[in-house]
């Protein structure tokens, strides 16, 4: 079993990225400008915002972050969007998901410029990614292709199945994993909630990328001898073990499948650093105007 290790993986990526800024600022260009919007205070966000913008003073980007209230109206929220598309010297802007309920997320997606949506997931881009142009890949399932190329995991001709349907994580990985591309060219089933006989399916997979939300959910019965398994899920349980007060766990039983699998990503040290180089990766692509 070879593990994939995305901590390591994106390490490599964010060096890479150091380098590229400094080349850009001898080069006579500015540094690449990352914008993040936080409303409320949840734990979880807060968490992932505040690795976002640790993980750009580490590359030499600048950043800024953009906080409001819980009660925040969706038109105050709209208004600072419109002010961040405007400001010439921010490149990208990501509205940390989820959103409360009184706010349209979709809407809220479709007012950021095309040109800075770094998250990848504005309907523009989207369907350039189905059309395979030039875009921003949505974060996650580009971390996992990078990932999955720099381990040089065979994909070619191999069943992809995929769980969970959402429009950041499963949605686009089935149309990514399907595209003529390496890593890609896979035959791909995406499975979801409504899936008769998951475990049938599950058991056929050469590459299974599990992003459902439920901890734990993949065992040892549902897969096969020689399988890659790419486990995207987040859950946090409380732990009386660690100094936070709790720990994170994927979606699938790691210690039940790992004997099983020829690769596997280990939650934490995955998915989730590798879903953060990309953002970098596309903040730094938008600075340099490669796509737009
Ligand atoms: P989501 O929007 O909640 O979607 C979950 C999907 O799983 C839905 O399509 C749902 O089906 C499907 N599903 C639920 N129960 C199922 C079951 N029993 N069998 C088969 N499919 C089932 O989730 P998400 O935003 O994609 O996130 C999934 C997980 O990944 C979460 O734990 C999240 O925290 C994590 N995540 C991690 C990263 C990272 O960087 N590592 C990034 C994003 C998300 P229906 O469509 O039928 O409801």
């Amino acid at each position: 079993m070879i593990l994939l290790d995305g901590k390591k993986t994106a390490n490599d990526i964010k060096e890479e990225i150091a380098i590229e800024v400094v080349n850009l600022l001898s080069d006579g260009g500015k540094k690449p400008h990352l914008a993040a919007i936080l409303v409320g205070n949840d734990g979880a966000s807060e968490t992932y915002v505040n690795a976002k913008v640790k993980a750009c003073e580490k590359v030499g980007f600048d950043s800024t972050l953009v906080r409001f209230n819980i009660d925040v109206s969706e038109d105050k929220l709209l208004a600072e969007i419109e002010k961040i598309n405007r400001n010439s010297s921010i490149d990208g802007l990501i509205v940390q998901l989820p959103l409360p309920k009184h706010i349209n997320e979709m809407k809220v997606t479709e007012a950021i410029l095309p040109e800075k949506d770094v998250d990848g997931f504005h309907p523009a881009n989207i369907g350039r990614m189905a059309l395979n142009l030039p875009t921003y890949l949505p974060a996650t399932p580009a971390g996992i292709l990078e990932l999955l190329q720099r381990y040089e995991v065979e994909t070619l001709g191999k069943h992809c199945v995929v769980i969970g349907r959402s429009h950041i994580v499963g949605s686009p990985m089935s149309i990514l994993m399907a595209r003529n591309n390496y890593p890609g060219n896979c035959t791909v089933t995406l499975t979801h909630s409504r899936t008769k006989n998951l475990n049938e399916i599950t058991k056929t997979a050469d590459i299974l990328i599990v992003a459902l939300g439920k901890a734990e959910f993949v065992t040892t019965d549902m897969v096969k001898q020689g399988v890659t398994i790419i486990d995207v899920g987040i859950t946090r349980v409380k732990s009386d073990k660690t100094k936070s007060g709790w720990k994170l766990l994927g979606d699938v039983d790691f210690e039940d499948v790992k004997n099983k699998c020829s690769y596997i990503t280990p939650v934490p040290g995955g998915v989730g650093p590798m879903t953060i180089a990309i953002l970098l990766k596309n903040t730094l692509l938008s600075a340099k105007r490669v796509i737009y």
